[in-house]
């Protein structure tokens, strides 16, 4: 048996065409939808996430500000330009590009953001809202994992879902996210025992760990629908260097129902949440 790919491309493009939709109805209202972006540092890998992030905004039809400030900036400088894009009402979401660096208390940066404002759902007056069942901004990652879910028409009531890593932009959300939706969920994380035994009883199985193929196909149950969201990059072989994901992609799609692939499957739908969040925080405005 070979797995259903889900194309996490495919899914993007189609769900950003209708937010170009969205954005040019605003528009037509006085509303352009405008994400403010800060960048602190000179991290290649947070270079390449903002401009996609940028670009994206661009390709939908919204505005985007990108501030960029040196990795030994004061801290007091960053948090007066949050609160200045706080009080800006043309300003719509804004997202302080992680990791900072060491000399900043990244939890009082993120805290700063206004929550009506914070499009990465990490505030936790968000994060409380969405613990409730009655979320405002939802994470992006996960957010982009439940539209795939739905895309494929994949049934989340009563379905084993269990996941692996317990970060507060991935791992919590997404459990929180499954519960709301009814599925019976567990939460692995690096201390858990026997991790096949939890991941081979999953007909849903979320692996956001950051580990290179840590889930191999004899640790999936038949047919599952296998959301591999981990970012790592080949150690060796003749793929070295070259991206892939938490999941060993060649034996689990031979086991699983369905399956994401990396590079290709969750990446895209990341920032194309980040979107749908900017856009819906700018349609609030108007009601
Ligand atoms: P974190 O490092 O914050 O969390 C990793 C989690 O994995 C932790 O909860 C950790 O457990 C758990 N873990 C580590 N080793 C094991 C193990 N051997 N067995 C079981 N669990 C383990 O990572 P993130 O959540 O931020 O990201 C996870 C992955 O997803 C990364 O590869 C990241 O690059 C990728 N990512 C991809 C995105 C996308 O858009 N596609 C967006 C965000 C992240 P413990 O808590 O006990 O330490």
């Amino acid at each position: 048996m070979s797995a259903k790919i889900i194309d996490g491309n495919a899914l993007s493009a189609s769900i950003r065409s209708q937010l170009a939709e969205r954005a040019a109805a605003l528009k037509t209202k006085g509303v352009t939808p405008c994400l403010a972006v800060i960048l602190v540092g000179e991290d290649p890998a947070s270079q390449v996430y903002v401009r996609n992030k940028v670009n994206g905004c661009e390709k939908a039809g919204m505005r985007s500000l990108k501030d960029v400030y040196p990795a030994d900036v004061d801290p007091a400088v960053v948090l007066a330009r949050i609160a200045e894009l706080n009080a800006d009402p043309t300003v719509h979401g804004i997202l302080v590009q992680l990791p900072l660096p060491k000399h900043f208390d990244a939890e009082a940066v993120l805290e700063a953001i206004s929550p009506a404002k914070d499009v990465d759902g990490f505030h936790a007056e968000n994060v409380g809202a969405l613990m409730q069942g009655n979320p405002r901004f939802i994470p992006c990652t996960p957010y982009g994992v439940m539209k795939m879910l739905e895309s494929e028409d994949v049934k989340i009531a009563g379905a084993e879902a269990v996941i692996v890593g317990r970060s507060n932009i991935v791992g919590k959300p997404m459990a929180m996210l499954l519960l709301a939706q009814h599925a019976t969920v567990t939460i692995c994380h690096s201390r858990s025992k026997d991790l096949a035994f939890h991941t081979r009883r999953a007909d849903i199985l979320v692996a956001a760990v950051g580990r290179e193929r840590m889930i191999t196909g004899d640790m999936i149950k038949p047919g599952a629908t296998v959301i591999d969201v981990g970012m790592n990059r080949f150690s060796s072989g003749p793929n070295e260097g070259k991206l892939c994901g938490d999941v060993d992609f060649e034996t689990a799609k031979e086991v699983a129902g369905r399956i994401t692939p990396v590079p290709g499957g969750v990446g895209p739908m990341t920032i194309t949440m980040l979107l749908t969040n900017t856009l819906e925080s700018a349609e609030r405005t108007l009601k």
